[in-house]
């Protein structure tokens, strides 16, 4: 009985080089096809009624299921025209770096290799890419629902007494955290997975500029210590999903250190904008947090997946997480050296060289690029708010903070939250563009987040014209383009 390694690797070879080749192709000509394209039903079922493989199948076979049956029916979000959520648009080079860190294999838990050398020097360089200091320590996640989880559990182990809860649970203590109403539901969610409970989680209202309400944020944490409860952290967010908006970092540091709270920040997408020089100062007091939650796979351009959670002081995450102080007295030598681990520092135990693919982005792009191509989407951002408020047809619904633009279609006297969720679909299903829809002020939105580093000013353009097209077909009327 051999091993599972290919008995003719020369045909392998020639396999993979054109598995490399045409995808590389798939991403330089990613413009000139639809956006997204719905999956026919029968290469649905192809799927769905796919057997358990008990017998060997040729990867050429596979390799051309995959070319025609997922391929043309992906997400998108390589596309210059999608706009929908806030999706990366990756890069061939990460992609290169995906080939090599599968073909290492590496399990990133612990030990002492060099892959675990890549990722120390990831997150001390997105330390200081945030201003932390380079003794901070953090990790790499699947993406920031779990980097703000980890940063929640780290937070509620870090109070008075905060390490029993490891091994007694909550055990009667009311500890109870804030985020503005505007926060990402992976808050929420993270406080749930925590044992600590969604209510534990107060909501605080936001400003007309979406940004969280400080005055009503101190009554609330005044009358919760009133009450007996324990508040434990406040978390700002940089860049919310829905708008754009920055919560009042610098004010928050200021209430966070008075209050002897932890403060977190959720900069998923925005705390890339430091990166920026136009934009940099928008985030003042993110570097003063106790911990950050942000991804390299959405403004940073590395594939999916990549989060990162950052934590100030050192020492803080390992009390959170790690099993046991026996990871302090790990081997001094041999390949079980080299402690802390990175399963000393979150919930995983085996993990992928992710570090590889942020290296290799941030290496190959420099931060100044990087933030370049962050005021360039910020840039496209402006010029979309501005044909919106230059066209009578057109309304725009937020103000614009970084690069996500909330407007609708402007139809008196018809029912404008349904024609508008409608034309969101409609331009999906055009394969033109892809923005999503969301709730802004109680109206129905369409909501453009530019953070694919391919979108250009012709794409906004195209995506508009479509749209007005679209309205003009479900009106039946011809909409007025530009102000006269
Ligand atoms: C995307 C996003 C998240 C969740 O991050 P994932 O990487 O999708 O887990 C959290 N907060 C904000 C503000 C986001 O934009």
């Amino acid at each position: 009985m051999a091993g599972l390694d290919p008995e003719n690797w020369d045909a392998l070879r020639a396999l993979g080089h054109r598995m490399l080749d045409e995808m590389l192709d798939n991403v330089q000509n990613v413009a000139s096809g639809p956006v997204w394209l719905p999956m026919p039903a029968a290469v649905r079922q192809e799927f769905r009624q796919a057997e358990l493989p008990t017998q060997e199948t040729p990867l050429t076979a596979l390799y051309e299921q995959f070319a025609q049956s997922v391929v043309p029916y992906a997400t998108g979000n390589r596309h210059p025209r999608f706009m929908g959520w806030v999706h990366g648009g990756g890069t061939a080079q990460g992609m290169l770096a995906e080939m090599l860190a599968a073909g290492l294999n590496a399990n990133l838990g612990g030990r002492d290799h060099a892959p675990i050398e890549v990722e120390r020097m990831v997150i001390r360089w997105a330390a200081t890419m945030l201003g932390f200091p380079e003794t901070a320590t953090g990790v790499l996640v699947t993406g920031s629902s779990m980097a703000n989880f980890i940063a929640v559990i780290t937070a509620s182990r870090a109070v008075e007494g905060g390490l029993d809860i490891r091994s007694h649970g909550l055990a009667g203590r009311r500890l109870v955290g804030y985020a503005a109403q505007t926060a990402h539901g992976c808050i929420a969610r993270a406080f749930d997975m925590a044992g600590l409970g969604t209510q534990a989680l107060r909501l605080v209202p936001v400003d007309a500029d979406f940004r969280m309400d400080l005055a009503v944020l101190r009554q609330m944490v005044a009358a919760d210590r009133a009450a007996g409860l324990e508040p434990f952290m406040v978390v700002g967010t940089a860049g919310t999903v829905d708008t754009g908006s920055i919560d009042p970092l610098a004010a928050l540091a200021d209430f966070a250190e008075a209050e002897n709270l932890w403060f977190h920040v959720d900069g998923a997408f925005g705390a890339m904008a430091r990166l920026s020089p136009d934009h940099a100062s928008a985030l003042a007091g993110m570097e003063r947090a106790n911990s950050i939650a942000f991804d390299f796979h959405k403004w940073a351009q590395t594939p999916y997946d990549a989060g990162c959670v950052l934590v100030r002081e050192e020492g803080r995450q390992a009390a959170a997480f790690a099993q046991s102080l026996a990871y302090l007295s790990r081997e001094d030598r041999g390949l079980a050296a080299g402690a802390p681990w990175f399963c000393d520092l979150g919930p995983d135990l085996s993990r992928g060289f992710r570090a590889l693919k942020v290296w290799f982005t941030l290496a190959s792009f420099g931060t100044e690029r990087l933030g370049q191509m962050v005021s360039h989407c910020c840039a496209v951002a402006r010029y979309l708010a501005a044909r919106v408020q230059a066209s009578p047809s057109l309304e725009l619904l937020a103000p614009v903070t970084l690069n996500i633009v909330c407007f609708r279609v402007r139809a008196p006297g018809t029912d404008e939250d349904v024609l508008n969720g409608d034309l969101v679909k409609d331009l999906h299903e055009s394969g033109v563009a892809a923005p999503s829809a969301t709730i802004v002020h109680g109206k129905r939105a369409i909501r453009a987040a530019i953070v694919n580093h391919r979108t250009m000013e012709g794409d906004v353009d195209l995506m508009l014209e479509t749209l007005l097209d679209l309205a003009d077909k479900r009106l039946g009327t011809k909409l007025e383009r530009e102000a006269a």
